[in-house]
Formats: structure tokens, C-alpha cells, sequence
């Protein structure tokens, strides 16, 4: 079966240092936060290409031994998330196959929408499938091109998926970065001394020294050789773009900038419309770290209201959501974070999260806070509320676990504990981000999708009202 549309990911290329393993690896330590169950790199040395792939963390997928084992002036590595049924070392990227075109490695960031139909038709037509990763449809499609160029075959293949997709890819002699159409997830160009990089966020190239140059364009194809960088139109231009709004509002890193702003100022913002829409009466600003911290100083900012770090997190714990099953992650709220009784005791508490998709995790906060002392708790979102999945590789849960989908804002308040509770409006979210509309997707919180995907994923969609104990 095909893995679907949860594939969150952190994606990096180097072209031209004969680090290039090491490199990626403090790469992919930055973009760890994309994905947190797989970590894998692939090198060239110009003749011959290697791989090392693993489960778990950076720190744990490599050693000395192993990055040693990867020698060469080329590499892509890639960081993984996705669904727990498929968390399994044959779905870690990048992949490495070799065919009639030569040696080549995809590592993917984000979701390929037309993946199950295009799977049916290669497996009809004999394919034979290693992974249940979308990514590999792709690889098919490259080792069956007609063209006889690399790059034709790769263009011809490119052109024949739809979605979401952030690429690096690697052959023997060149680094190739691809975005689609829309844009939906970020991909920046960045250079270290010669060397060329690639990476989802700019913070991985802060990471090890290098610039950042500029973003691949939507629609791009950057290929990196001995001769330099050419850029290929491959796509006609999309009629609007679908960057993704929810990098902005929790997936990426503060210290990146993505799409052109930097996370931190765009958060920030966020937070300072929060206070000026849904304003609490209140003594003290406290972010849920970490995610809702950039979005708390703002409204602590805007409301000159003081922030305290009423709540401690404790950050040798992955984080709640994404552990897979339910029982685990509402034990993961208690071992992650502990409230400061001496901040909130007595207090009228304004809580800033980034997002609220279950209620789950805000409910035990909320409680944990009452506890400690508070006196009231004013709960605030810096984003609307999500309404519906994400099929463009965010791990959004379906329709009928998104509490703001099923329940009224009221509903969702009382659920959660809080004495009010207030969402960024839409209007304030396009706002903060700097948005003319026609730049972003919002489909997680207007339930309208850029790219079609196909009708039996619909069934995502449906509405089965179930109460929320
Ligand atoms: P919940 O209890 O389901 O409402 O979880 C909300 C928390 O999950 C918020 O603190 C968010 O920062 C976090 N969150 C939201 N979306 C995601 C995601 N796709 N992956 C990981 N964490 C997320």
C-alpha cells in the first residue's frame, strides 16, 4: 500500500566539497526538526555512489564508521517522517537505484498527489515496487524515459508527477535540485566557497558556514555539474503559487528563512495580529515552548503584557505529535513539559500556541496550568482553526480527529478547559505573512485544494461526526 500524504521532510545537496558527507550530516542535524524517524545520505566520488540509511535521529542514524564509508565531493541526504504503519527502513530516502540512464538517488520533501495512479500504471505495465513511499513512482518513471539524456529523463519524469515536491537528486557527476510548479515546499540555494548546496531551510546552511544564494524557483530544475549551475523551466509557470502557510506558522524553523521571510518575523507577526484580534484581560503572556514562543512574544509585544517562561520544556522528548500512537503522546505531554507555579500561581494566563489539531495536547496543558495555580487561562491559536488535511505532505490527521472541523469554537473551549479562547482569523493570518492570496496555500484551514487529488482520497475528507469525550 501507498504511504499517503504524510510524508514531512527535511531534504539537503552538496555539490563540489570533499566533505561532502560530513556536511550533510550537520545538514541534516539543522533540518532535523522536518523528520524525526529516518535519516539516510548518498555520495558520489564522481565514479561510483554509496549509501547509508537508518532509522531514528541524525545523532543515531550515523557514526564515524559510517560517514567514513561514504566517501566523495557529491552528496544528498534526507530526514523522515511518516505514518507508523510505514515507519520502516526500506521507506528511508534517499534511494539509490541504478538503470539504463546510470546510477541515481532521489531524497523528496512533500507529497505526490497523482503517486497512487501513476504506481497502478508501472505496476501494470510490470514495475515491481521496493518501498510504499510516493517518492519511488518517480524512479520508475526515470528508468523507463525514452529520453536518452540524464537530464531529458529526468525532465521527462519530473513533468509526469503532480503535487507537492521539493527534490534533491544525485547521480554520479551532478546535484540536481526541483521544485514543482507551485512551490509549496521551500528548497534554497546556498554556496560554500565553490561548493553548491541545497536545502529545505536556510538554517542548515548556517549551520555548516555557507550563504544563502537565493530560493529554487517553483518550476525550476537546477543542475549542478563541473561546468556550473544551469536552471531549466521545466513547468509552465502555475497560475498561482501554493507555498505552504503552515511552514510559516509551525514547521519550519524560526532561524530559516522561507519563501522569502524570515520565520521568526513572520511568527512574530503573527502573534502581534492575535493580540490585536482576540485581546485577554490578562497578568502574563506564556508561550507552549516551543512552538508557540516566536507568536507569544508578539502578542506579549503588542498587548504589553509581560512573558514569562511559565512552562518548561523538557527537550530530550520528540515531540508529542509525532509520537504514533495515542496513549503514548498524552503520557509525551507530562514528560515534555512542566509548568513554573511561581510564574502562574494566582494569575490570569494568556497560553500562545502555534496550532490546535486535536485538542489533545492543549487540553492537558491547560489543565496542567489551572493546577499549578492560574487563576484564569486565555488560550490563543496564531492560526486558524485547521479544518481539513493536508495532501501536500504535512501530517495533518483526517477530517473527523481536526477538532475545529467537527466543534465550535465554544465547543473547542470548553473541551480544552479554557476560560476563552481565541483563533487568528484568516484575513490575519494572509496579513502577517504578507500574502496578496494568490502566494499561499491555506487548504488545512479553508479546506480549498490548489492541486486536485484523486476522488478515493476524498473519503479523508468526510465528516463523521464523532463527540469528543
Ligand atoms: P493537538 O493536541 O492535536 O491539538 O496538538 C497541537 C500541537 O501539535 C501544537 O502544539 C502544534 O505545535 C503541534 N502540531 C501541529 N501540527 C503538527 C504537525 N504536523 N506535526 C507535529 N506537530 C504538530
Amino acid at each position: 500500500m501507498l504511504d499517503k500524504f504524510k510524508d514531512e521532510c527535511g531534504v539537503f545537496g552538496i555539490f563540489g566539497n570533499p566533505e561532502a558527507a560530513n556536511l550533510t550530516y550537520l545538514g541534516l542535524y539543522a533540518l532535523q526538526h522536518r523528520g524525526q524517524e529516518s535519516a539516510g545520505i548518498v555520495t558520489s566520488d564522481g565514479e561510483r555512489m554509496r549509501a547509508t540509511r537508518a532509522m531514528g535521529h541524525v545523532a543515531d542514524a550515523f557514526d564515524e564508521a559510517s560517514l567514513q564509508s561514504l566517501p566523495g565531493h557529491l552528496a544528498i541526504g534526507h530526514t523522515r517522517y511518516s505514518t507508523a504503519g510505514e515507519s520502516r527502513l526500506y521507506n528511508a530516502q534517499p534511494f539509490l537505484i541504478d538503470c539504463a540512464h546510470g546510477q541515481i538517488a532521489v531524497a523528496h520533501n512533500g507529497n505526490l498527489v497523482n503517486a497512487a495512479e501513476l504506481r497502478n500504471e508501472l505496476v501494470r505495465a510490470g514495475s515491481i515496487f521496493q518501498t510504499s513511499s510516493d517518492t519511488e513512482v518517480l524512479l520508475h518513471l526515470y528508468a523507463r524515459a525514452q529520453a536518452f539524456s540524464v537530464e531529458e529523463a529526468l525532465i521527462e519524469s519530473i513533468t509526469q508527477i503532480r503535487g507537492a515536491f521539493s527534490l534533491a537528486l544525485l547521480t554520479k557527476d551532478r546535484l540536481i535540485a526541483a521544485r514543482d510548479p507551485n512551490g509549496f515546499r521551500p528548497l534554497a540555494l546556498g554556496r560554500l566557497g565553490d561548493a553548491w548546496i541545497v536545502c529545505s531551510e536556510t538554517c542548515a546552511l548556517d549551520l555548516i558556514g555557507a550563504t544563502y544564494v537565493r530560493d529554487v524557483e517553483p518550476g525550476e530544475v537546477v543542475i549542478i555539474g563541473a561546468g556550473g549551475l544551469r536552471s531549466i523551466r521545466a513547468f509552465p509557470p502555475a497560475a498561482v503559487l501554493s507555498q505552504c502557510v503552515f511552514e510559516h506558522v509551525y514547521f519550519a524553523r524560526p532561524d530559516s528563512y522561507v519563501f522569502g521571510r524570515s520565520v521568526n518575523d513572520v511568527r512574530t507577526e503573527l502573534g502581534r495580529v492575535l493580540a490585536r484580534e482576540a485581546p485577554a484581560n490578562a497578568d502574563v503572556i506564556v508561550p507552549i515552548p516551543d512552538s508557540g514562543v516566536c507568536a507569544a512574544t508578539g502578542f506579549a509585544e503588542e498587548s504589553k503584557v509581560p512573558l514569562r517562561m511559565g512552562l518548561i520544556r523538557n527537550h530530550y522528548v520528540g515531540r508529542t505529535f509525532i509520537q504514533p500512537q495515542q496513549s503514548i503522546r498524552h503520557f509525551g505531554v507530562k514528560v515534555k513539559l512542566n509548568p513554573v507555579r511561581s510564574i502562574l500561581e494566582g494569575q490570569s494566563v494568556v497560553l500562545v500556541d502555534d496550532s490546535l489539531v486535536r485538542g489533545t495536547t492543549s487540553r492537558k496543558i491547560v489543565k496542567m496550568v489551572k493546577a499549578a495555580g492560574a487563576r484564569e487561562v486565555h488560550l490563543r491559536i496564531s492560526c486558524p482553526p485547521t479544518i481539513s488535511p493536508c495532501f501536500y505532505g504535512v501530517d495533518t490527521p483526517s477530517r473527523a480527529e481536526l477538532i475545529g472541523a467537527t466543534h465550535t469554537i465554544d465547543e473547542i473551549r470548553k473541551y480544552v478547559g479554557a476560560d476563552t479562547l481565541g483563533y487568528l482569523s484568516l484575513d490575519g493570518l494572509r496579513a502577517a505573512v504578507g500574502s496578496d492570496q494568490k502566494s499561499y496555500c491555506t487548504s488545512c484551514y479553508t479546506g480549498v485544494y490548489p492541486v486536485a487529488f484523486p476522488r478515493n482520497e476524498q473519503a479523508y475528507l468526510q465528516l463523521s461526526l464523532k463527540a469528543v469525550d
